[in-house]
């Protein structure tokens, strides 16, 4: 199957009894049995079925296998949102005392959450840059996992995914790739030595921004090694599905970082359209980014643009398309504002993936928690823009950053 065609079919097994071609909204806490005995059997995973949504349910179950054979991993658990994903991720390895390797140029939030997990004694080393240079610097023995994005938000800086996965394994270490910014479209990290995904689904793979939610997908090739993963060893009956498995188990189903049915519904409605969105949106972007490179005064970035540090990293991962992210920088901050207040389209507001372009000031908003040295690490100035392209017509979104740029 090819992509398109994928996104409908792969993944998706209809719903035979009635022939729904998508998986309803099974918008209920609980699931009733006939006997005690059977109960007794789903609860304690020796019959298929559901219990509890909280813990399992078939909208959520047909979203989180979509996304996993879209990705090419072993099984998907779903999440409340993208940042219940990331935490989780990396709580089901890590315990008190471990280290982390972490890309500085992370999402806001990911930054902030590195600077919860501090009091639980879980400390994040930052790279500049995640390259295999950076990460060899970094590992003690105490590093129990490399966690990065793979097109940084809103740095833009992309991660050379074989090289890296490559020093990690050497040294016993998963890696763990945000790939919300690539999504399935351009690329399927699990195929380049990652070996676990996150996505923050609210995002793209929703494509309406309609739904918070995230998605983790395991690869199924790292072993956990209980000697050195705390509570792995109860889960080693499982294999290579051990990760997901204690995953289920545990944490996310204690925490209840579950997804409600209805945001699955929406976000698998979503996934459909991924290919046809994506497509629209990366023409879109390189345009966009085209046209803001040959403006005076204004400053653009955006990894798919010739003369861009990654160009060649996009053209051999990513088959030349860099997303849908650029940035801006307009010289100060006030005319930032201005640009911003004078476009007509995008509306100011702090998300991507949406269909239609969205545009912040990204130092006053997402990063207002970071200090200085954070938000230069993470390619944020006083004067960036952040544009989240969305699939309007090329013309109009050219002549609408024209005039505001011009009247800015
Ligand atoms: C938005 C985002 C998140 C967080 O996702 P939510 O769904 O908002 O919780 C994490 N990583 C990246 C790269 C994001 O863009």
């Amino acid at each position: 199957m090819k992509f398109n065609t994928s996104l409908l079919h792969n993944g998706f097994e209809s719903e035979r009894s009635t022939g729904s071609t998508l998986t309803p909204i099974y918008q209920v806490s609980a699931f009733s049995y006939e006997s005690a005995e059977k109960l007794e059997q789903v609860f304690n995973n020796r019959a298929p079925g559901f219990a509890y949504s909280r813990i399992g349910n078939p909208t959520v179950d047909s979203f989180e296998k979509r996304m996993a054979a879209m990705e090419g991993g072993i099984g998907a658990v779903a999440c409340s949102s993208g940042m219940a994903a990331v935490t989780m991720a990396l709580l089901n390895i890590l315990s008190s005392g471990d280290e982390v390797i972490a890309g500085s140029g992370l999402f806001g939030g990911t930054i902030d959450l590195f600077g919860d997990l501090k009091k639980f004694g879980i400390k994040a080393r930052f790279a500049e840059s995640v390259t295999a240079e950076s990460v060899e610097a970094l590992i003690t023995e105490r590093t129990k996992a490399v966690f990065t994005e793979l097109i940084g938000n809103p740095k833009l800086d992309v991660v050379d995914l074989r090289r890296v996965a490559d020093v990690c394994h050497s040294h016993g270490i998963p890696l763990i790739i945000d790939s919300t910014t690539a999504t399935p479209y351009l690329i399927n990290p699990l195929k380049y030595g990652t070996d676990i995904v996150v996505h923050s689904t609210s995002k793209y793979i929703n494509g309406g921004g309609n739904s918070i939610s995230g998605v983790i997908i395991d690869s199924g090739s790292f072993r956990f090694d209980p000697e050195r993963y705390e509570g792995f060893e109860e889960y080693k009956r499982f294999g290579k599905y051990a990760y997901i498995a204690k995953l289920r188990n545990g944490l996310w189903r204690n925490v209840g970082a579950c997804l409600s049915p209805m945001n699955a519904y929406m976000n698998s409605v979503g996934l459909e359209t991924l290919g046809l969105r994506m497509e629209r949106i990366c023409d879109n972007a390189l345009r966009l980014a085209e046209f803001l490179d040959s403006v005076d005064g204004v400053e653009v970035n955006y990894p798919a643009l010739p003369g861009n540090p990654y160009y060649e990293l996009v053209q051999e991962q990513f088959g030349g398309r860099g997303g849908a992210i650029l940035t801006l920088r307009a010289g100060s901050k006030e005319r930032a504002y201005r640009l911003v207040n004078n476009l007509k389209y995008a509306l100011i507001a702090t998300n991507i993936g949406d269909i239609r372009t969205l545009v912040i000031h990204a130092a006053s908003t997402i990063y207002t928690h970071s200090s200085e040295q954070q938000r230069i690490s993470a390619g944020v100035y006083d004067d960036t823009i952040r544009i989240s392209v969305g699939i309007e017509d090329i013309d109009d979104l050219i002549d609408d950053f024209r005039q505001a740029i011009e009247n800015s």
